[in-house]
């Protein structure tokens, strides 16, 4: 067994998070597609443009540290994409698929909060400053996306209540 060191465990944690990122620029245009409500929608359409940003944070990152990106799949971020997935496919367009979509991107926005905030504190014990200063960027962006959605979770919650109270 190898004798990993804290950097190991560091750019082990990157590139989970660059799998992650790369796993939901592919699957945000759907949820983009899939949501009804307009505020969502765009929410959604928003959140790629950002992902983008935060994915070439990221190789900013590698490519100061002179290491691949690749060498990692985010087994935990396929799981919550293809759970979300599949719930949304179970429910027609609507609120009550809005609100699961809503369920499931939260789900990924907290993954991602507590995986920046891991390695915005790997990145400071490292006397990686720069790094430290994008990651911190980027954790601060879910944290505001996180917010948005419970904002819109308000509003599309109680529309699903309502259409589910007249069915
Ligand atoms: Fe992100």
């Amino acid at each position: 067994m190898r004798n990993f060191s804290l950097r190991d465990l560091y750019l082990s944690q990157l590139r989970d998070l660059y799998s992650a990122e790369t796993q939901l620029l592919a699957a945000l245009p759907n949820m983009a597609v899939n949501a009804r409500d307009a505020q969502l929608k765009q929410g959604f359409e928003d959140h790629l443009a950002q992902t983008r940003e935060h994915v070439q944070r990221l190789e900013q990152i590698f490519a100061a540290l002179n290491e691949p990106t690749a060498g990692k799949v985010s087994k935990a971020m396929q799981g919550l994409v293809q759970q979300g997935a599949e719930e949304a496919g179970e429910n027609k367009a609507g609120p009550v698929r809005d609100a699961a979509l809503i369920a499931s991107a939260q789900r990924v926005e907290h993954y991602e909060i507590a995986a920046y905030g891991t390695a915005v504190s790997l990145a400071r014990l490292l006397g990686e400053d720069q790094a430290a200063a994008l990651l911190d960027a980027t954790l601060q962006e879910e944290g505001q996306t996180d917010e948005k959605l419970t904002q819109v979770a308000g509003k599309v919650n109680q529309a699903a209540l309502q259409e589910t109270a007249q069915n």
